[in-house]
């Protein structure tokens, strides 16, 4: 396995292939999930889905192709995505009259169906979400992290009023936030984005930025208030109680496969991936030790710990095959398998077994009558622990105190001749786009978010010095 900090990029795709995700196709861009990566992707989505549901979403399912004109209708939309789109133009032999784009993003399509469905103000608010694939024919692409086809979840809901719908969109991204740092153990900071980070077509744009091992940021999560803007393109109006024709007022939100990507960037180590209890295919291993074949025993009682598992509901494999036990510790640390058990003779005889998280160093002695329990136990504080892990290794790369452009540049260049991480730094920002331009022409780093809670609040532009109206979170990103 390449060093992780050497070549990040390397340790990635090694890692990814290593540990059975994904494949590569004949489609440039375009990878197979396999089993273990689909089902870390299944995992989230529970963990998503479930949310929606309680907050009174439902799903539903939209075409794939959107005709060329819908695009027409929204200027900034069709600026936004235009430049990645494919096109289908002809079908069964013929050329079509409208070319029909693979969708990048349903709002088009969704609009469209919304001036139908919405006519009064009964009909409101109207609360879809959709599971779906979408595709964004990008010129650079990395597994999971960037792709041309991507899966993703869009919700698109309609509102009576602004007030309506922007407590919706800040909902979704609390939601976001809970799943993110809850059950993929990330920690994130949520925050508005600037201007020119805006999504196509919104009014507001706000998101959860993620840190990754070697300091770049991923925008993990986004959720946008799109005003009337939509609604105005596609007359989706309803009648008020005064029985007065209103836009409606729309968001919309989403969270993709990137997800899968980041975890890995996030936990992963030398030894391959380290997956958080509650998104990893396999949580618990068993492997029998020594000379376990002419011990019958051993079996047995591996059978039974089995057994118990499975009826708490815990994803366990057993691993019998008649590979060494290092090997198969090796290829179970690849896969990030949260928490192995070992058992040989001598473990029996002491009625104990060996308990090894993903993510320690040192093997735990278990008495075997508390075997399940300390198991249950250990994906619990696994879980919690792996959070901390991530969060203290943000704050130790998020940088507070660097105020001007030399600054920044002076402390990259110490990070690259020292082979540190250079991470993130908050700084302040005038509102200017020719400054935030500036930094990432000078840098390659943009603006994240501006932070709801910042570890403190900047006075200063870090470009031009003149008064800062936001402190924002600036970072190299995926
Ligand atoms: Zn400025």
């Amino acid at each position: 396995m390449s060093n992780q900090l050497e070549d990040f990029s390397k340790w990635y795709i090694e890692t990814i292939q290593k540990a059975d995700l994904m494949d590569y196709t004949p489609v440039r861009g375009c990878i197979a999930f396999k089993p273990d990566g689909y089902e870390i992707w299944e995992h989230i989505q529970e963990a998503m889905d479930r949310r929606f549901k309680e907050t009174g979403h439902r799903n539903a399912y939209f075409p794939m192709l959107i005709p060329e004109s819908f695009f027409q209708k929204e200027k900034d939309h069709i600026e936004g995505f235009s430049p990645e789109l494919p096109w289908v133009t002809e079908a069964a032999g013929e050329q079509l009259e409208e070319r029909l784009a693979l969708r990048p993003t349903s709002e088009t399509m969704i609009g469209h169906l919304y001036s139908n469905w919405i006519k009064s103000y009964r009909d409101l608010p109207v609360l879809i979400n959709q599971w779906a694939n979408v595709f964004r024919w990008e010129k650079k692409t990395l597994p999971f992290i960037r792709t041309s086809e991507f899966l993703w979840q869009e919700g698109h809901t309609a509102h009576v009023d602004e007030e309506d719908a922007r407590k919706e969109t800040m909902q979704m991204l609390d939601i976001y936030k809970e799943v993110v740092e809850q059950v993929l153990a990330i920690p994130v900071y949520d925050g508005q984005k600037t201007p020119s980070e805006r999504f196509a077509g919104a009014v507001d744009t706000y998101s959860i930025e993620a840190m990754m091992k070697n300091g770049k940021a991923v925008q993990a999560g986004t959720s946008h208030y799109l005003g009337t803007k939509f609604a105005e393109a596609f007359n989706i109006k309803y009648l008020n109680k005064a029985n007065q024709h209103e836009y409606v007022h729309t968001t919309s939100w989403g969270t993709s496969t990137r997800l899968i990507g980041s975890v890995i960037m996030v936990h992963g180590d030398e030894q391959g991936l380290v997956l958080p209890p509650r998104i990893a295919p396999t949580q618990v291993v068993l492997i029998p030790v020594g000379p376990w074949k002419k011990n019958p025993q051993i079996m047995e009682q591996l059978d039974e710990i089995f057994a118990a598992l499975k009826a708490k509901g815990i994803r366990v494999r057993l691993d019998d095959s008649d590979q060494s036990p290092g090997f198969k510790f090796n290829e179970w640390e690849l896969k990030g398998v949260p928490v192995r058990i070992e058992l040989g003779p001598r473990d029996l005889e002491n009625n104990q077994a060996l308990l090894m998280a993903r993510d320690e160093d040192e093997k735990q002695t278990i008495d075997l009558s508390h075997v399940v329990t300390a198991i249950e136990e250990e994906l619990t504080t696994m879980q919690t622990r792996l959070l901390e892990k991530a969060r203290q290794f943000r704050d130790a790369n998020t940088h507070t105190t660097i105020d001007t452009l030399p600054q920044l540049q002076q402390h990259i260049e110490t990070a690259k001749d020292n082979g540190t991480i250079p991470g993130w730094v908050l700084a302040g920002w005038c509102g200017e786009d020719t400054c935030e331009e500036k930094v990432k022409e000078e840098t390659k780093y943009t603006t994240r978010n501006i932070p709801f809670n910042p570890p403190t609040t900047k006075t200063t532009c870090i470009c031009c010095g003149n008064e800062a109206k936001h402190t924002v979170w600036f970072a190299q990103a995926y």
